[in-house]
């Protein structure tokens, strides 16, 4: 009989050829389980998403309920569903006032694509600045913001007016102007390894853009919801966006994104024309319903504030010669090391061991570390033996 293995390989879009190929049967908490048994801490998240651990009983609870209601009733926007509505209020009274007004969509990707073409409208203006080594999603309008070109290149063209800054490198927010409709900006860098940005670079940006009437539109898709040891990765800095993009965490397990501006910011999308963005799907009535119940976990909790002493416990552990660097904030970090082959290593020996780690789209010589974030001190210390032994075993 032919595995699923194979049917994955036959019948599934390969999106590299290389895959995994761990399949999963079950998933709880913290932890994976394949088709024989084998259990797997998941120090990947399925890339900070479940910052709550898998299968969460509240979120299971809520979907249950929404599940007896109502699936799909109409496009996003014309019905008043309940989900929506409790959820973007809670998003809402957790954020600061100007953000105010929630769109919901399908992914990071959308509201990648939902924000650019909103501050496009608001300030009339063409021009995009973007970071090198940026990731925030893969459709076109979000990989014209992509600042790596060998993902690019084989898209072109794409969308015009489009420049590329160094992150952190203030010199550079000079070419911010009145001429720049926004700055897109992973409030920490992702993809690129793990990368934080100064205080008073942050600060400096938000005052150019405020200079320059530009809108700042910070992706916290990978860092929100208390990965970094704050709710939002913004309050890091003592500044707020324009525009804030959500997406990942933000449903709790279940597929959802936002963008969510000022009401006046966004009041533009519903009129002249009217339809300023389209989505079918956003917002889901079951997704809504687990986002909600997956915030209140996070909330009431109480998951955000362990968060650091979680990331003292792997810095402090994490020492090891083959071990270059320790980036990021909370659990939210990359381990540098000196080559692909010595991470494809290290990511083998863990899988053997029972630990499934990874690395970034834009630098493969770093791990990531970005467990669920209700990761417990003696599972951090099971998980670092596991990697300091993987690291022993390196030539
Ligand atoms: N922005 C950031 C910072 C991301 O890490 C990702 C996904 O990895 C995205 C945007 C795109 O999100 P999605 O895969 O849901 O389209």
């Amino acid at each position: 009989m032919i595995s699923n293995k194979q049917l994955f390989l036959l019948n599934n879009a390969q999106t590299s050829t290389t895959p995994k190929m761990l399949e999963i049967e079950r998933a709880e908490g913290i932890y994976l389980y394949d088709t024989n048994g084998k259990a797997y801490i998941d120090l990947v998240s399925g890339f900070a998403v479940s910052n709550i651990g898998h299968r969460h009983p509240r979120v299971l609870a809520a979907i249950q309920d929404q599940l007896n209601k109502y699936l799909h009733v109409t496009v996003y926007g014309e019905y008043v569903q309940t989900p929506m509505v409790k959820f973007a209020e809670k998003l809402v009274s957790v954020l600061p006032s100007s953000l105010n007004n929630v769109y919901f969509v399908n992914s990071g990707a959308e509201a990648t694509e939902g924000a650019l073409k909103l501050a496009k409208r608001y300030t009339g203006r063409s021009k995009i600045i973007s970071c090198k080594n940026s990731y925030h999603g893969s459709t076109h309008g979000a990989l014209s913001v992509m600042g790596n070109e060998e993902f690019k290149q084989k898209y072109r063209p794409l969308l015009p007016d489009v420049s590329f800054i160094h992150f952190n490198r203030e010199a550079d927010l000079e070419q911010i102007t009145t001429e720049t409709a926004c700055v897109i900006m992973e409030t920490l860098q992702g993809e690129a390894g793990i990368r934080v940005a100064d205080l008073h670079y942050m600060q400096k940006l938000r005052q150019r853009c405020d200079e320059t009437g530009t809108l700042l539109i910070l992706d916290e898709i990978q860092a929100a919801f208390g990965r970094t040891g704050k709710l939002f990765a913004f309050e890091h800095y003592g500044i707020v966006p324009d525009v804030l993009l959500l997406a990942k965490a933000l449903g709790g397990g279940m597929p959802i994104g936002a963008f969510i501006a000022d009401k006046k910011v966004m009041g533009l999308l519903a009129e002249n024309p009217i339809l300023g963005h389209i989505t079918t799907f956003g917002g889901h009535p079951v997704s809504c319903a687990a986002g909600l119940a997956g915030l209140e976990v996070v909330l009431e909790e109480q998951l955000v504030l362990p968060v650091f002493e979680k990331e003292a416990l792997f810095r402090d552990l994490l020492v090891h010669p083959k071990i270059k660097e320790i980036r990021g904030m909370g659990l939210m970090l990359g381990m540098q090391l000196d080559s692909f082959q010595q991470v494809e290593k290290v990511s083998q020996l863990c899988s053997e061991e029972g630990l499934v780690i990874d690395w970034f789209l834009h630098c493969e010589t770093a791990m990531r570390i970005a467990p669920p974030l209700v990761i417990t001190e003696a599972e951090i210390r099971k998980v670092c033996k596991v990697i300091l032994n993987a690291l022993d075993q390196l030539t």
